[in-house]
């Protein structure tokens, strides 16, 4: 088993949001008690809806943001009282890749000095024609080109934008890549190009990755490992191809069965929640998801459940997961569609390929 590089050791993350004109101020529970540990060389994936509080932990993770209690670990340090040369020592190793391209680039400098900056902060003994030399290395290894460095981001496509991100990112040599909704903001098109660009870069560079996403569809391929988050805290954690495959979480089931199935003819039925995501500020008693669970019983309102491990290396927070999948087990699988000949000629071929690759 890999040596853990990250960890988060019953982190929170509250704010206070309201308050003044005689009101009672709220306490937004952003992240509430999130402890994992990320292994070194992996990919793994945060995922969750808007406002579950991956972000947050991705900026804990790295201290962008100082927690309310609990710790962040990297390498085996806390990084809760870092200063001075140990917090820019840190920069450097853990480095940040925001969603906007578009916002995340000062407008003002040029692509040679947004990727140029953090060397000067973080290798100042370099010469000024080394890091010149070093940004054109780096537009390289994103896909641009060393003559990208005199353009400013406005000059460039949003998939291009999030390849400058990289490379100023990746500049300092950082051994973990933290990627905030990488490419959320980019057309579909162009996701799969950043993302393949991504995987490379982690082989190139012997980087772990962290990848935080709300599409389950865009993580799928990529990652290692997965937790899922709802209303601040881990509601299931275990390896990408358990957790597709095989989910323990209801909240999980119900974000995969909105995920189209990559092979034709398979299918998965549509769960749809009820209601909407409660308030972090005023999150449910109990099993935080039972408002919207449709397996919930009476007790979920009172018992909070524990994550706890199901089965090897894959847990969930769930009192009865262990009886929801067998009772899903149980139920007849549906035909599958009835495919045109043209669509069973190509299902074939697909089949084949795939299995040729398996070999
Ligand atoms: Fe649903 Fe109860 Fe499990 Fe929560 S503990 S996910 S409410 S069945």
């Amino acid at each position: 088993m890999a040596e853990t590089i990250l960890e988060a050791v019953d982190l929170k993350k509250h704010f206070r949001s309201g308050g003044g004109l005689g009101r009672k101020a709220n306490t937004v529970r952003a992240v509430d008690g999130v402890s994992l540990q990320v292994k070194k060389g992996e990919t793994f994936a945060i995922v969750g809806e808007s406002g579950c509080g991956k972000s947050t932990l991705a900026r804990l993770l790295m201290r962008l943001l100082e927690p309310t209690e609990g710790d962040a670990v990297f390498d085996g340090r806390s990084i809760a009282d870092l200063k001075g040369k140990d917090l820019r020592a840190l920069r450097r190793d853990m480095q940040f890749v925001f969603q906007d391209p578009f916002s995340s680039l000062n407008p003002r400098m040029t692509v040679g000095k947004l990727i140029g900056e953090p060397l000067e902060v973080h290798a100042p003994e370099l010469s000024a024609k080394e890091r010149r030399a070093k940004v054109a290395e780096m537009l390289g290894r994103v896909g641009l080109r060393p003559e990208h460095a005199d353009r400013y981001p406005h000059e460039f496509s949003g998939g291009q934008r999030q390849r400058i991100g990289i490379a100023r990112a990746l500049a300092t040599g950082p051994r973990v890549l933290i990627g905030d909704e990488p490419v959320s903001a980019l057309d579909v098109s162009v996701q799969a190009q950043v993302i393949n660009r991504l995987h490379d870069l982690k082989s190139e560079f012997d980087l772990t990755l962290v990848i935080i996403a709300h599409d389950l569809a865009v993580i799928r391929h990529m990652s290692d490992r997965v937790a899922v988050m709802y209303l601040g805290q881990i509601v299931e954690l275990g390896t990408a191809d358990e957790v597709f495959a095989n989910p323990r979480h209801p909240y999980t089931r119900a974000l995969l069965s909105a995920v189209p199935e990559p092979v034709y003819g398979q299918t998965r039925d549509r769960i749809a929640l009820k209601g909407e995501t409660p308030s972090p500020a005023n999150p449910p008693a109990g099993c935080r998801f039972h408002t919207r669970c449709p397996f919930a019983r009476p007790d979920c309102a009172t018992r909070a459940p524990e994550l706890r491990e199901i089965a090897g290396g894959h847990s969930a927070a769930c009192h009865y997961s262990e009886e929801i999948t067998a009772a899903q087990a149980a139920e007849v699988t549906p035909e599958p569609p009835r495919r045109s000949a043209g669509a069973e000629r190509r299902f074939a071929m697909y089949a084949e390929a795939t299995s040729s690759q398996g070999a």
